[in-house]
Parts: C-alpha cells; sequence; structure tokens
C-alpha cells in the first residue's frame, strides 16, 4: 500500500508513541533504539518537508512519557528538556556551525551521556526535600523515597543553600548482570538493558528494592539560577558539595578534539563499568547558553552525539554453507545490508547447526544483530512477531557443498564436518593458511591466487607452493609478470621463516601461533618434535596431553611426514631462530597468567616483561599455571586461580621486580 505523507506521519507518530510508551512509562521497549531512531529520524524527514503536517502529539514536539500509575505527580518549576540527537560527525559540525554563527569562538564541554534515566534533585537549606524524574518534561513522578535509598546521593549538603540539579540514575553493569539472574532463577522476565532496569528500578513503589539493588547517579546540571559561570566550574561545584560528576570530560575549541574524545569514548566505552550511549557537547559558558536559548524540545547549546547502533535490524535472505580447513562446515546468513558499528553489513555467522536449531533461525526472518568480535557480525535474536507465515525452519545440509560427500555431526561437537580428506575447500582453505600473515607470511598468495592456482591445478599440498615457477603463474589471469616475480621471491624468502611459523601452518589440530612458538622454543628444530613422545610434549608447561596427542598423532601420519621430507627438499628451514625463553631468569620455567586492568603497564609491556624475566605467559588459568599477575577488577581468571590455590601478584608486585 502506498501512503501518502500525511498517513505515513499518522503512522509513524501512532507507532513511535506505542514505542515511547513501553520504553518510558512501562520501562518495557519492544523494539531496539536504533529501530525506534530511524523512525524518528523518517518522521522528522516527512515533517521538515511539510510543516503544516506536524501533529501536536508528534514526538518531535514533546518529551519523554506519562506518569506511572501510584506515584504523585510533581510539577517541575522548570521545564527539563531532551537534548538533541547528533548520528554522525557532520552533524556535530552542523551543530558547531550554527554556534559560531552567533559566538565565533566558542569553549566546548564533552561529557558522557550517561544511559540512565533523568532525575532532578531539589535540596533546600541543604536538605533534599524532593527527587523527581523527568516525565514529560514539565510533570514527573514524585520519587524522593525512592532516591533517599541511593547511597551516592546525599541527603544534606555541607552548606545550608538551595539548589536543583539534574543528573542520571543508574544501574552499574555488575548490579545489572546479578539483577537479572536472579530474575532468572525467580522465574522473572529479564530486563532488556541496565537502562531499563535502572528506570524500572526507581519506578517501584517499594523502597527496599532501590536500596538493595544499588543505584547510582552521575550529576550534571545545575536548574534555575547557576551558582557558577561555566558548566565545568558547576561539575567541580557539585563534587565539592559531595555529589558524584563524571571525570571523564574534557573543554574542546574545535571539532578535532570533539572527534577525538569521541573516538576516545567509542574505544573504552565497552570497559566502562556503566553503559553510555554517546557524548553530550556543551557549550561551556553558561551566559553563552542562556543567549543560545531552547527550541520547544531542545536546548540550542548542547547535542548528544549518539553512538551508532550496536545491533540493527535485518532480514535473512540465503545462507552459505562453507568448508573451512579442518573439515567444519559453516553457515553464514546472507542479509540486507544494514549499518552496524559503523560499518555496513550484510552477512552475519550463524555458527553452527545447534545455535541455528536453538535460535530457531529461518529464511525470511527479522533478526537482529550485533557485531561479535571485530569481524563479522552475529546473530543476536530472531523477532518472531515479524516471521512470515509460511516459514519453515532451515534446511540443514546432508552433504558436503563442495565434494558432495556425506557430511558428520559428531557427538562430542557442535560442528557439522566433511571428512573427505581430498574435499577441494579444505585444501584451499589449508593452502591459504599456510600462506597467511600469521603462518608463513607469503604477501601475495591470498584466497584469489590460492584459488586460481588450484583450479588450474598447479599446487595441491603446500609443497606444491615451493615448485611453482614463473610460467606456472602466468598462467593465472590478472596475475602480470611483474606480480608473479614478486610472488615467488615472497615463497622464496619464506623458506628462511623461523620453525614456529611453518608448525602452525600445517594446520595441526590444537596447535595455535602461540602453541607453535612454545613447541619450537623448546626442542630447537621440527625433527625432534616429530620424533617426540607425548609425554614430552605434554610435560611442557603451557600445554597439556590434548595438544601433546594432537602433534604426536599429526606426525604419525605417513601423509605428514612425506609433505615434510618434501617441504625439507624444497629448502625450508626446519630450526627456531627466535630468542629463547631466559634459563636463569627468576620466572624461568613459569607459567603466568595476566588478568584484570593494568594501571601502569600496557597489557604488552606486562607481557614482555614477564617474559624477559623467562616466564611464559598463556591466556587461561589452569592446574598448569604457576602465578596470575592481577590488575584492578580482575574477574573469574582471579577467582579461578584462588579456587586453585595458584600465587597470585598485584601489578606492583611485578613493578618491584
Ligand atoms: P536522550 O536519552 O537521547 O537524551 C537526553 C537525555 O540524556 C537527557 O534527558 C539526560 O537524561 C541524558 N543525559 C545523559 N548524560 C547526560 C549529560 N552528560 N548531559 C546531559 N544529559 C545527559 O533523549 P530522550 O528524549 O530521553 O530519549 C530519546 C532516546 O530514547 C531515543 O533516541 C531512543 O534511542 C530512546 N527511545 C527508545 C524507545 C524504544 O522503544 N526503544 C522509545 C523511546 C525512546
Amino acid at each position: 500500500m502506498v501512503m501518502n505523507s500525511q498517513e505515513e506521519i499518522k503512522s509513524l507518530v501512532e507507532t513511535l508513541n506505542r514505542y515511547r510508551n513501553e520504553y518510558y512509562t512501562l520501562d518495557a521497549p519492544s523494539v531496539e533504539d536504533a529501530e525506534y531512531d530511524r523512525l524518528y529520524a523518517r518522521l522528522e524527514k516527512l515533517e521538515n518537508e511539510n510543516p503544516d503536517l506536524v501533529r501536536a502529539d508528534s514526538p518531535t514536539q514533546i518529551v519523554g512519557g506519562r506518569v506511572l500509575e501510584g506515584f504523585k505527580k510533581f510539577t517541575h518549576p522548570y521545564n527539563l528538556y531532551s537534548l538533541q540527537d547528533a548520528f554522525s560527525l557532520e552533524e556535530v559540525a552542523e551543530f558547531d556551525a550554527r554556534v559560531r554563527k552567533t559566538f565565533p569562538n566558542p569553549e566546548y564541554i564533552c561529557e558522557l551521556k550517561i544511559d540512565g534515566l533523568s532525575l532532578s534533585l531539589y535540596y533546600e537549606d541543604g536538605r533534599l526535600v524532593t527527587a523527581a524524574t523527568r516525565g514529560d518534561g514539565s510533570v514527573g513522578e514524585d520519587i524522593t523515597a525512592q532516591v533517599r535509598q541511593i547511597a551516592d546521593v546525599p541527603q544534606t549538603l555541607p552548606d545550608a543553600i538551595d539548589l536543583i540539579l539534574r543528573g542520571e540514575a543508574y544501574l552499574p553493569r555488575k548490579n545489572f548482570d546479578q539483577l537479572n539472574s536472579e530474575r532468572e532463577l525467580e522465574g522473572l522476565p529479564s530486563f532488556a538493558n541496565p537502562r531499563n532496569a535502572a528506570a524500572g528500578t526507581l519506578r517501584q513503589l517499594d523502597t527496599r528494592v532501590v536500596k538493595k539493588r544499588g543505584l547510582a547517579t552521575f550529576l550534571y546540571q545545575a536548574a534555575g539560577e547557576a551558582p557558577r559561570e561555566t558548566q565545568e566550574e558547576v561539575l567541580e561545584y557539585f563534587a565539592q558539595l559531595g555529589f558524584v560528576v563524571n571525570p571523564d570530560r574534557i573543554m574542546a575549541n574545535n571539532l578535532d578534539e570533539i572527534y577525538a574524545f569521541i573516538e576516545k569514548c567509542t574505544q573504552k566505552r565497552d570497559n566502562l563499568a556503566y553503559d553510555i550511549d554517546g557524548v553530550v557537547i556543551k557549550v561551556n559558558n553558561l551566559a553563552q547558553q542562556d543567549e543560545l536559548g531552547f527550541t520547544v524540545k531542545f536546548p540550542r547549546w548542547a547535542i548528544a552525539y549518539k553512538f551508532p547502533p550496536e545491533l540493527a535490524e535485518t532480514k535473512i535472505l540465503s545462507v552459505d554453507w562453507t568448508v573451512g580447513r579442518t573439515g567444519v562446515v559453516t553457515p553464514t546468513a546472507n542479509m540486507t545490508p544494514v549499518t552496524l558499528a559503523q560499518t555496513t553489513v550484510s552477512r552475519a555467522t550463524l555458527h553452527n547447526v545447534d545455535y541455528i536449531t536453538e535460535k530457531d533461525v529461518r529464511l525470511g526472518d527479522t533478526v537482529m544483530i550485533y557485531k561479535a568480535g571485530d569481524i563479522i557480525p552475529a546473530v543476536q535474536r530472531v523477532l518472531l512477531n515479524k516471521r512470515p507465515a509460511d516459514s519453515q525452519p532451515l534446511e540443514i545440509p546432508t552433504h558436503c557443498p563442495e565434494c558432495a560427500s556425506e557430511l558428520v555431526h559428531y557427538e562430542d561437537e557442535v560442528a557439522l564436518r566433511c571428512v573427505n580428506p581430498l574435499c577441494p575447500a579444505q585444501i584451499r582453505e589449508k593452502l591459504i593458511h599456510f600462506a597467511s600473515r600469521g603462518a608463513m607470511n607469503i604477501v601475495g598468495l591470498g584466497e584469489k591466487v590460492v584459488t586460481a592456482l588450484y583450479d588450474n591445478g598447479l599446487i595441491h599440498d603446500v609443497a606444491d607452493i615451493y615448485r611453482l615457477t614463473e610460467p606456472d603463474l602466468l598462467k593465472l589471469d590478472n596475475l602480470g609478470e611483474k606480480s608473479a616475480l614478486k610472488l615467488l621471491s615472497a615463497i622464496d624468502n619464506s623458506r628462511a621463516n623461523s620453525v614456529e611459523r611453518l608448525i602452525f601452518g600445517l594446520g595441526i589440530r590444537h596447535v595455535g601461533s602461540k602453541a607453535a612458538k612454545i613447541l619450537a622454543q623448546h626442542f630447537g628444530n621440527l625433527e625432534k618434535i616429530v620424533l617426540a613422545k607425548p609425554e614430552e610434549i605434554a610435560e611442557i608447561p603451557a600445554l597439556g596431553m590434548t595438544v601433546a596427542h594432537a602433534v604426536h598423532s599429526y606426525f604419525q601420519l605417513e601423509g605428514s611426514q612425506k609433505l615434510l621430507e618434501e617441504l625439507k627438499l624444497a629448502g625450508l628451514n626446519f630450526d627456531y631462530l627466535g630468542a629463547l625463553p631466559k634459563k636463569d631468569g627468576i620466572l624461568s620455567g613459569k607459567t603466568v597468567v595476566l588478568t584484570g586492568k593494568l594501571s601502569t603497564l600496557t597489557r604488552n609491556e606486562a607481557k614482555e616483561k614477564l617474559e624477559s624475566l623467562g616466564a611464559v605467559v598463556t591466556g587461561s588459568v589452569s592446574k598448569k599455571t604457576d602465578l596470575v599477575v592481577a590488575g584492578e577488577a580482575a574477574g573469574s581468571k582471579l577467582a579461578k586461580a584462588e579456587e586453585l590455590g595458584i600465587e597470585v601478584w598485584s601489578e606492583n608486585d611485578l613493578a618491584k621486580l
């Protein structure tokens, strides 16, 4: 159905108002913020094009939500505004340009945008008399009794002054996780995120619950008569009075400084103890703020840069099943392209068959996706209310998409495997891995060239790489003489690599680059590893029986032995050429795990220091770990170390050495 602008505006206003009610009043949103923001932007665009169609009940004209039943209403003496959002750096630049029309050299203050519940505190004669939610900007809920349960809100101030403040109440992530696991145990629905949990907690008639959940606050604004001349001075004043103000803020005189702060906050966002959803940029001088004034909804002296959505909604169009170098068959969804964490994505991993079954992902499903790690996004959940009526469970392949041999689903693993050693996909993937940067580092021998060489029958195993000639390479389309010579020289150079690259490149199960290096350092030479008994390998600190068996059985295979002979003949170096761990260091022979946040050293510096003392640094705590160095906020690794009775050092202990 094609709607005209008036109809579309009406429909958007109705939908958005329904979402607003769920979000602000019921603390139970049914859509992600990114979806709300997308519809809101569409409405704003239509209203800008048709100013006479703007409705009084449009969310662009009103702030927040209604007062919840059971609460006393509180009428604010001042309007509590929202903030204008900027979803791109360009929109921040436009804001800056607008400010500069009035004040050519503005000074800005940039603060974190805390993702909590907006709060107003009223002090008279130095005593907290009222606390209220923002509500619709003029009438909010009286939550004084609830706010009295928040430990960091002072009940009395050092001076008998009158003061109105605005701030944000939030639930620290740690408390949020605990709250949701308790709710799960009790069979109660989980809160969608810490913001909703904070809002749901404060708008809770039972004040004991508020106390138990451990809300916290950051105060950021003075209302009414300003107690100081700049925003920065106001924040310092608040801190002197005993309020918590957020320490992460900077002064900025230009866009570059603002952008750098945004970038820094984007990086550190995940490591904070609470959720933030952006950065607020404000004109620092309060007299200038007054002069810039307000629109119906926003101050003109501030803008909220919103981080790009971490979650996005999209549709599954098809699913590819691809075979990796170990034969594991992995499903990847192709989706309608969507912006996620600043990039456009159109593929998401579906991990394995169990994952598909558990989430019941189907073709045509609308799903929420998120960035997992930094490469390919994953599906968070299926939006069942948007599922087509005729949808069918996804068909799981029974045969390899590459070589058509029957696939195996071993009972003890989630993966679906192609066990045909001659499967072309596996061979290609093994070759790509062998040449990759972390392994033999043969520049120019990436996926495309490997596939072309394989398809032309020029390489079948890694030894063939060292038999390639210039005429061979020139048979490939799109590979000129210059590139061919470059590639041959890169192949030739790789012969001299220290042997851990070769060990990793062989793709032995359970042997990553780290284990490869430890093996190479310990034995010094590949031939010694080939002859090693499993027990000898298992004795090495940081390696265990699993690696030992995998290495031993790989080199027992006739095919592996033949391959090594060919590689030897091709002139590959089999010796370890890197530095050896110190034998006489204070931590020689010890396996050490680093955990928590370090304050004086970076992770890498700490690791280098430990290695220079002779330690082998590994990632996870086990019975084989000799020592754990724990920084601030160390979590499960420290707990495990304590449980296993492993020695624990502080960062200070390490620094003393
Ligand atoms: P907002 O949350 O985008 O920004 C304004 C608020 O930021 C202020 O009221 C204040 O409470 C807060 N804030 C945090 N740190 C601050 C600081 N340092 N300085 C000043 N203010 C600070 O605006 P809003 O109008 O409350 O909410 C709109 C947003 O809420 C939308 O963009 C959307 O993402 C979300 N929303 C979602 C749904 C949904 O259904 N998912 C519905 C409605 C609204």
